[in-house]
């Protein structure tokens, strides 16, 4: 047996209406529209998970998302643990102080940033790879 999901009573399964509340049972159920609500907004599961533009274009992603915190980057000695505060959380940020259209609306958003989070991630590791020894292995060699 299905039950109501505004009240939670069990309801028959062909039932239009919840004879508890009268919840229009046969209207397919769309979550809530929560964003842009801040703190007290409950954040869809869908809009939840690593957000790679979050964490690879920290702040910039954050002014275009409506995360502000992530301003908090521009600190130099901070800006790393940050950028990875901001790939946790940053999803749910954006979701909560920005208003969207929808989750796809949300999703659709996020995914250039992504796309463009992770290539940039990935050339900093490059670099890194690249720059470390360059720079170690002279220096060890000729110290
Ligand atoms: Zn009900």
């Amino acid at each position: 047996m299905p039950f109501c999901p505004k009240c939670g009573k069990e309801v028959s399964e062909d039932a239009k209406f919840c004879p508890q509340c009268g919840q229009n049972l046969k209207v397919g159920v769309t979550p809530e529209n929560t964003s842009g609500q801040g703190e007290l907004a409950t954040v869809p599961e869908e809009v939840k998970g690593w957000s790679w533009g979050g964490f690879g274009l920290t702040w910039i992603w954050g002014v275009c998302n409506g995360v502000l915190i992530s301003l908090l980057c521009l600190i130099p000695v901070f800006s790393f643990a940050w950028a990875i505060v901001l790939g946790i959380k940053g999803n749910e940020w954006a979701w909560r102080n920005k208003k969207w259209d929808s989750i796809e609306h949300f999703k659709s958003t996020q995914r250039p940033w992504n796309i463009a989070g992770i290539v940039i991630f990935a050339i900093s590791m490059v670099a890194l790879i690249i720059i470390i020894p360059a720079v170690l292995v002279p220096l060890l060699l000729f110290a």
